[in-house]
């Protein structure tokens, strides 16, 4: 069972707030996303986290979703390699995100993913850069 806990540190913004509520919002998040990268299969214990897992793995094929590292299409969930999931580290997260990676995408080196999961995260957190869990506490 694989799953990598990372911390995404930057200014987390989240995309459709007004700018009164940015920075709000910033306060909230302290500029920092959990993410984990989880297996498909992997039965997740944290409620945020297992139910945004679930929906969008019942949204296929009906919304198809692309790869963040390819852009491969991912069209059903025996193509999903991956789901890099992010929460704001905050006490009680309002809601979590969900990218997928695809089966083919699933044996790179995590440096690799890393960047890919960097890139796809930008929107949330402007400039963020991937810092061990530990690092921080
Ligand atoms: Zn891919």
């Amino acid at each position: 069972m694989k799953q990598i806990a990372y911390r995404l540190e930057g200014i987390a913004v989240n995309r459709h707030a007004r700018r009164s509520e940015l920075a709000r919002y910033r306060r909230e998040t302290s500029g920092a996303l959990l993410t984990y990268l989880v297996d498909v299969d992997q039965p997740l214990d944290v409620p945020i986290l297992k139910n945004a897992a679930r929906s969008w793995l019942d949204a296929l094929p009906r919304r198809m979703r692309s790869c963040i590292v390819c852009s491969g299409l991912i069209w059903e969930r025996q193509r999903v390699g991956w789901l890099l999931l992010s929460v704001p580290a905050v006490p009680k997260p309002p809601a979590a995100s969900v990218c997928g990676i695809c089966i083919e995408c699933a044996d790179l080196p995590l440096a690799a993913l890393e960047r890919a999961a960097t890139t796809a995260l930008q929107a949330a957190v402007p400039g963020g850069r991937f810092a061990p869990m530990e690092a921080r506490t």
